[in-house]
């Protein structure tokens, strides 16, 4: 997405005026832009010192939405770059870091200042979705701590593959991790995100651990991750973790075909149906009888 530039931001880098936020509906919504974010057209060099130092980071879009992400009235921003390959993801566009677009971190608190009052009125707040968020893990600990400083709720939407990146310091600016569990067998989390199981549940742990609340999202789909046995040690892990407020059960669909077709990427579950309602219950269930709060 690009605008013309119209003012000039910190360190010389030309920024483009900032416009009304996309507004978007369920949390497997595919995402609609950078549409009236500030970018900069800072030099390459410089683009990755201050990528270091967390002053520029890769967005893919924006979206200012209600009850999903977190609680109250929320600015969700997607990230670029992810490590995970997840089979069934609605946004295959915010996978490579380069398909981003660079804003700066102080432009961003800008845009979040606007909505203080906002998230006031509406118990809401800044979630930092992506992609993986903790792939730019400078970036987002420097929104985390300009948002407490506002006093803003702060939330971010991780699979935790990457939660080494994620320091005490950042995630005592975190009030809510929503936990992205894709899979409960080492075996099915490979199969469905080409990673490892294990770094998500050491992070997972490690939140629990420092008291942080925790929202756990897991997709269903139909042949991939909806064995009863695989269901089970989800549900068992989450039950472990004793800040957990909230799991949302996510019904696999079909949105984001035409994105991994419009990329040349071979999307394999062309073929696969959204779940019957009988099968959402049965695993809503599953995490029911471990005494979890399940949507
Ligand atoms: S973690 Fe999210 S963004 Fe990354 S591949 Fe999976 S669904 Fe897509």
């Amino acid at each position: 997405m690009s605008s013309s530039p119209s003012v000039v931001g910190e360190g010389g880098a030309p920024v483009i005026e900032l416009g009304l936020p996309v507004t978007g509906g369920s949390h497997q919504r595919s995402t609609a832009g950078t549409a009236g974010l500030a970018t900069s057209d800072a030099e390459r060099s410089e683009r990755f010192a201050q990528m270091r130092a967390g002053e520029l980071g890769s967005l893919h879009s924006w979206e200012l939405v209600t009850a999903v992400d977190g609680p109250g009235t929320r600015l969700t921003t997607f990230l670029a770059g992810c490590p995970l390959r997840c089979l069934y993801c609605h946004n295959p566009d915010t996978m490579e870091m380069r398909r981003g677009e660079p804003v700066l971190a102080e432009e961003l608190l800008r845009r979040i200042r606007r909505y203080v009052p906002v998230f006031g009125v509406t118990g809401g707040g800044l979630t930092i979705s992506g992609g993986e968020p903790l792939m730019q893990p400078a970036f987002v600990a420097r929104l985390l701590r300009g948002a407490k400083e506002l006093g803003v709720h702060t939330a971010i939407d991780t699979s935790g593959y990457l939660g080494a990146h994620c320091s005490d310091a950042m995630l005592a600016d975190i009030d809510l991790v929503l936990l992205d569990v894709k899979s409960g067998i080492p075996e099915t989390y490979r199969r469905t995100t080409g990673r490892d199981l294990q770094p998500t549940l050491d992070f997972g742990r490690r939140v629990a651990a420092s008291g942080t609340e925790i929202w756990i999202r897991f997709v269903l789909v139909p042949g991939l991750t909806d064995a009863p046995e695989n269901v089970d040690a989800v549900a068992d892990y989450v039950a472990s973790l004793s800040t957990v407020s909230r799991v949302e059960v996510l019904p696999f669909h079909q949105m984001g075909r035409d994105k991994w077709q419009g990329l040349g990427m071979t999307y394999e579950l062309a073929d696969t149906e959204p779940p019957s309602p009988e099968l959402v219950a049965r695993v809503r269930q599953q995490f029911r009888d471990r005494g979890l709060t399940v949507f």
